[in-house]
């Protein structure tokens, strides 16, 4: 495996770019393997570490990452053993799919380094952000009109109260993480089938950022998190539709050490009701009157989101007609304004009729209606 490729250089790690240049021409020039006295895998090397260091991009990944390919499986030899001390995850790494798994040969730095260096820009010492939070809650078609405020209980990683989050015991001073260097990523290897392969894995000692407290928050244990119960106050607002999401900003899990929270998603539902039923901001309802209020004209009584109402039915109206109540819908999230209540007439004819209504209805026939 290639040597550190500031020594090969012979230059210091915050060397300038004309330093670097100036010492590989001379280091080039020594070693050129057209000339007497030349080597050429010397010569190779050189060059190697020249494109990386001459490369801004490139060198700042390795300034990040380089020093665990030296390290190669010291101090993680014991392999799965060393890792097991506890549920952290994998979840920022595994986006780049297969990305970082890549087998070693005799070729296998270059291969480590394509794998790494080819388009990631992953930060070695970030901040982890907390997971977002998913919870289902359910309101009455009434709560919906009216909005409302709904308790939720989480059981969630909290901001730990002793620590605020960092950590640290009291005054504990931060250091570089010795396991990982300061980097956050450790190269985890292991024996596959075609022979060793190996990871770049979140250092486990720091959780990926790089740096550790003296002394450990003895309440958190380090994490900057705890597990709590947590109860929240959601404001629903009126008008929400049923399957519409509210976001709270930051409600989510917390992210420990200083890295952010994630978010909390609660994901609105809206029970169906036995009277009325949404059209955009409209509530629509029916209402069954007699025949002969349909025919003479009348009043009937109907229902609302907020009370019962009188509704006149003029003369004539048939069945299936609509009547418009207004202001009586479902406010605009954003407005306020409040649509309209749509009744539906049914006119009932009656399925049974008395004598007396018979005869009534045969003359009615008799006149032609
Ligand atoms: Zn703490
Ligand atoms: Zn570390």
């Amino acid at each position: 495996m290639a040597n550190n490729y500031y020594d090969l250089l012979g230059v210091a790690k915050n060397a300038s770019d004309e330093e670097i240049k100036k010492a590989y021409r001379k280091l080039a020039h020594k070693h050129h393997p057209d000339k007497s006295g030349g080597d050429e895998a010397k010569f190779k090397e050189i060059n190697e570490a020249y494109q990386v260091l001459s490369d801004k991009s490139k060198r700042a990944q390795y300034d990040q990452f380089g020093q665990t390919f030296n390290n190669g499986s010291g101090g993680f030899g014991g392999g799965q053993g060393g890792f097991s001390s506890g549920g952290w995850d994998f979840s920022g790494f595994q986006s780049s799919g297969s990305g970082f798994d890549f087998e070693f040969g005799e070729s296998g730095f270059e291969d480590i380094f394509s794998s790494i260096f080819g388009g990631q820009t992953q930060k070695a010492t970030r901040k982890k952000r907390g997971k977002d939070i998913q919870v289902d809650l359910e309101i009455t078609f009434e709560e919906m009109v009216n909005g409302t405020t709904k308790e939720i209980n989480l059981r969630k990683n909290t901001v730990c109260d002793v620590c605020f989050g960092t950590g640290g015991d009291g005054d504990a001073k931060e250091k570089v993480c010795a396991t990982c260097g300061g980097n956050g990523r450790v190269q985890k290897v292991g024996r596959g089938f075609f022979g060793s392969f190996s990871q770049v894995i979140e250092c486990p000692d720091c959780r990926g950022t790089g740096h550790v407290y003296e002394k450990k928050c003895s309440k958190c244990k380090g994490e900057g998190k705890t597990m709590q119960n947590v109860k929240l106050e959601i404001n629903i607002p009126a008008g929400i539709a049923d399957g519409q999401t509210i976001s709270i900003s930051q409600a989510g899990e917390a992210g420990g050490r200083g890295g952010q929270s994630g978010d909390l998603y609660v994901n609105v539902h809206v029970k169906p009701h036995r009277e009325f039923t949404r059209n955009g901001r409209d509530i629509l309802n029916s209402v069954e009157i007699p025949f002969s209020v349909a025919a003479l004209g009348g009043e009937v009584e109907i229902e609302t989101i907020e009370s019962r109402l009188t509704l006149k039915i003029p003369q004539g109206t048939q069945s299936g007609e609509q009547f418009r109540i207004k202001g009586r819908g479902i406010p605009d999230l954003r407005s306020g304004e409040r649509g309209h209540q749509i009744v539906k007439v049914v006119v009932r004819i009656p399925k049974r009729l008395s004598r007396e209504q018979k005869r009534l209805l045969e003359k009615l026939r008799e006149l032609g209606e």
